[in-house]
């Protein structure tokens, strides 16, 4: 299996160049913003639970989070060339239970790309998100910045991990989308050729 975790802070583009891969690679993308946007809006008992922590920027508890990833890999593992993780993991527990359920699967994660843009762009990227797709936590100053801190004391550890098993691979995502997806490729595709049997 390929299995790709894109990483980077809020606004980087993990999303926008997800939705871009998954087809081009035939992998299963799992967005766990996303995944948690669609519970609290068909008010299951996941939605209820997170709808806080999400609109104040709060992290979604570990156990909250772990419980719907293992979900959707038992449900879509049999039937994909491999999962696409997107905005997961946030901390390094995250980081060592996917670590230990794909190896449960006898698979285990290929690459981890991180997209760096530069602070002030990515508050002007949120904002814009938070009109166009009328996202409350992009909309509330409060919430951004409580991403951001987290994003630095929770997540960024979970890059010293990654950068430890030689899997971390940095991407300036400044650039044009075409050209970010474009050097994600490049290095997708290298992987493919490096791993392949001969
Ligand atoms: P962004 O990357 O812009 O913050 P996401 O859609 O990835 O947007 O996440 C939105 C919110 O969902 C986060 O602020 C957080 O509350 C919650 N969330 C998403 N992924 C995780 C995760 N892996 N662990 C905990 N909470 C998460």
């Amino acid at each position: 299996m390929l299995n790709i975790v894109l990483f980077g802070p809020p606004g980087a583009g993990k999303g926008t160049q997800s939705k871009k891969l998954r087809s081009d690679y035939g992998l299963v993308h799992i967005s766990t913003g996303e995944l948690f946007r669609k519970h609290i809006i068909e008010g299951t008992s996941i939605g209820i639970q997170v709808q806080e922590y999400i609109a104040e920027g709060m992290l979604v508890p570990d156990e909250i989070t772990l419980l719907m990833i293992e979900e959707q890999i038992l449900a879509y593992y049999k039937d994909c060339k491999g999962f696409l993780f997107d905005g997961f993991p946030r901390t390094v527990a995250q980081a060592q239970a996917l670590d230990r359920k794909l190896e449960e699967y006898n698979s285990s994660l290929s690459l981890v790309l991180s997209l760096d843009v530069p602070r002030e762009e990515l508050h002007r990227r949120i904002k814009k998100r938070g009109l166009e797709e009328n996202r409350i936590d992009d909309q509330d100053e409060s919430s951004v910045l409580t991403r951001f801190d987290l994003y630095n004391s929770e997540t960024l550890p979970v890059k010293t991990y990654y950068e430890n098993q030689g899997k971390f691979i940095k991407i300036s995502g400044i650039d044009h989308i075409d050209l970010v997806l474009e050097k994600i490729k490049e290095i997708v595709d290298r992987f493919i050729i490096e791993n392949s049997p001969r």
